[in-house]
């Protein structure tokens, strides 16, 4: 991107809510997987998450900057996992970063098992052969560009690898914090345990838009792989069942409160298929053969990892005895 014009980044697509709100959607084939939100104050600049990779969060720092003319004031995280704050690290200390007393605990566990994850070259060369390998043969169209798009993104992060250094919040909240800007006042609220174990989402109360970080996985299936299933139901109600028209979610394109219906829904589904299986001693294997109806037999592309995770997940919730690791 060039320092002084707005720019399309190959990574996201910036779309505009409102004035002086903007979501940062990912783009297929880029190096981003979530989402990150830009949010004028009239005084200062919040970014809300900064993506998987350094490469797509240099775009967002350049694109905030562009727009209002200033550095970021805050970055603000909303959950722990690490797919949302990598790009973190190209914020410099003129941005503060923000972030739960749980979330920050946690990412920097998670921090530390990356900066390890990221010294073994040799995995992450293996992955890539072994996705490579998996198009020799796959025939569905869905599951070729899933793999592409997974491809890319890995190499985009072995390219960054080396020079990764994680950048934790360096202010922690415990419940709300309120930005009085001079021209909107916003809420960034922890929904406590859910999704993950705190997920904060940024409110925009008077234009009815929410950033619900991975409370939202739009059009695509949520990742349940830390969640308390009850918990996180209990988040996507808060939503569901509020004023807030415009939800920008974690994955996904924007939607809005139908969106969160649809989840609750396929929780729903996931839910009765794998107790059946469950209640009738059926195995793990047998869990994973489950097919789900439309709307979410498409969800399932864009990572066949996720839908293991989910079953595995389900099936252990409700009694079930999951294979022994090798
Ligand atoms: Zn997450």
């Amino acid at each position: 991107m060039q320092k002084n014009k707005l720019q399309d980044s190959q990574h996201f697509t910036l779309k505009h809510l409102a004035s002086g709100v903007y979501a940062c959607i990912h783009k297929s084939g880029g190096a981003a997987y979530s989402n990150a939100g830009i949010v004028d104050l009239g005084d200062r600049t919040i970014v809300v998450d900064a993506f998987d990779t350094m490469v797509a969060g240099r775009d967002l720092r350049q694109t905030a900057e562009v727009l209002f003319g200033r550095p970021v004031d805050r970055l603000i995280l909303t959950h722990p996992h690490s797919d949302h704050w990598i790009g973190a690290s190209v914020f410099d200390e003129t941005t503060r970063l923000l972030a739960n007393k749980t979330t920050r605990k946690i990412s920097k566990k998670w921090g530390a098992g990356i900066v390890k994850d990221f010294k073994d070259r040799g995995a992450w060369e293996e992955r890539i052969k072994e996705m490579e390998g998996q198009l020799q043969t796959e025939q569905d169209e869905h599951v070729r560009v899933s793999l592409e798009n997974s491809i890319i993104r890995t190499r985009y992060v072995m390219a960054e690898m080396a020079k990764f250094q994680p950048r934790y919040a360096d202010q922690a909240f415990d419940e709300t914090v309120t930005f009085h800007g001079s021209k909107r006042i916003v809420e960034f609220r922890s929904l406590g345990r859910g999704h993950s174990e705190d997920d904060a989402v940024l409110l925009l109360p008077q234009e009815r838009i929410a950033f619900i970080g991975d409370i939202g996985f739009f059009d695509t299936q949520p990742f349940l792989g830390f969640c308390d299933i009850a918990l996180y139901r209990k988040q996507m109600l808060f939503f569901q069942d509020s004023d807030y028209d415009v939800l920008v979610p974690g994955h996904g394109p924007v939607g809005g409160r139908d969106d969160i219906a649809l989840q609750l829904e396929y929780l729903d589904v996931m839910e009765e298929l794998i107790v059946n299986v469950v209640q009738r001693g059926g195995s793990f294997e047998e869990a994973m053969q489950i097919t789900l109806p439309k709307p979410f037999s498409k969800w399932l592309f864009g990572g066949t990892g996720k839908f293991e995770t989910n079953v595995r997940y389900l099936f252990a919730h409700f009694g079930g005895e999951l294979p022994k690791e090798e």
